[in-house]
């Protein structure tokens, strides 16, 4: 992979890196097809990292489908799929870690303790292994995609990280992989999950700012549903992630909740 991108770049050639755990849906495709507009090639990674999942997590679990995954890629005009062995990835002499502090604590780093650190240490691999000069990652993981703009600074990695919006099912539920593991009368209560995100930026933008009032009435909305369980629900600044008390300035309402054993995330922007 490293030779192969040398070349590309001594042809000067540019290259375009979009990260996957695989099983590939509309959200992945968006960014392909942005990442194929923006660079010469378009490499993506399929790797289901084994290092962001904590204990009776989905590891084992999560789908996978190497040669459906193959066809949309190759249908989304990717050059080349990166699709390493675990046991290349990380040797049994493996024993480096990047972790990225502040911005990891809250939201999901609270909840899922060393997940951000898998989430890190693996992208920096794969921008060395890749060599990209722009990587793009989705806002449906909006944690995930400020603590890597944060460690591609931190650490120099000469490489324009790219934000995407989130791609939706014409209901409402944020495409993720995961919506594979909901029955459908689970489906049916996640759909309260952006329901009751649409209604918070109705709240701020008919000038509610307190943000106790507008979580309050979101936890209304989606304690309705019966086969949901809260994870967190929160009000941050889009920069640094602390919780904010006041929509005075720009901000994500994020959110994960759990429904049976699945765990979705899904979260908007806020502006006063
Ligand atoms: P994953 O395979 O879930 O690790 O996701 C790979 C990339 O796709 C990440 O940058 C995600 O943020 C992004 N992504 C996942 N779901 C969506 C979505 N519904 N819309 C846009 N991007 C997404």
């Amino acid at each position: 992979m490293q030779k192969f991108s040398n070349r590309q770049r001594e042809g000067g050639r540019t290259i375009a890196l979009v990260p996957t755990m695989g099983y590939l849906h509309k959200g992945h495709l968006s960014l392909m097809v942005e990442g194929r507009k923006r660079a010469d090639i378009l490499i993506i990674s399929i790797f289901v990292n084994p290092t962001q999942f904590g204990k009776g997590e989905d590891y084992q679990e999560y789908p996978r489908d190497l040669t459906r995954d193959k066809k949309l890629a190759r249908e989304a005009g990717v050059d080349i799929i990166f699709a390493p062995k675990t046991s290349l990835m990380y040797p049994p002499d493996y024993q480096t870690w990047v972790e990225v502090r502040e911005v990891t604590r809250n939201l999901c780093g609270a909840s899922r303790p060393g997940h951000f650190q898998g989430v890190t240490t693996v992208v920096a691999k794969l921008f060395n292994i890749i060599k990209p000069h722009i990587a793009l990652f989705g806002e449906k993981d909006f944690q995930q995609l400020v603590t890597i703009k944060r460690m591609a600074a931190d650490l120099n990695f000469d490489i324009k990280i790219l934000g995407m919006p989130t791609v939706r099912e014409n209901d409402g539920l944020a495409m993720s992989s995961r919506n594979t593991y909901l029955s459908p009368r689970e489906r049916e209560s996640a759909l309260s999950l952006s329901r009751s995100l649409r209604r918070a930026r109705e709240l701020v933008s008919s000038g509610e700012r307190n943000t106790t009032r507008v979580i309050e009435e979101i936890k209304g909305i989606i304690g309705k549903e019966k086969l949901i369980n809260i994870d967190y629900i929160k009000i941050c600044d889009t920069d640094n992630l602390k919780e904010l008390k006041k929509i005075d300035r720009k901000a994500v309402m994020a959110l994960a909740a759990k429904l049976g054993q699945t765990r979705l995330i899904d979260n908007c922007i806020l502006k006063p």
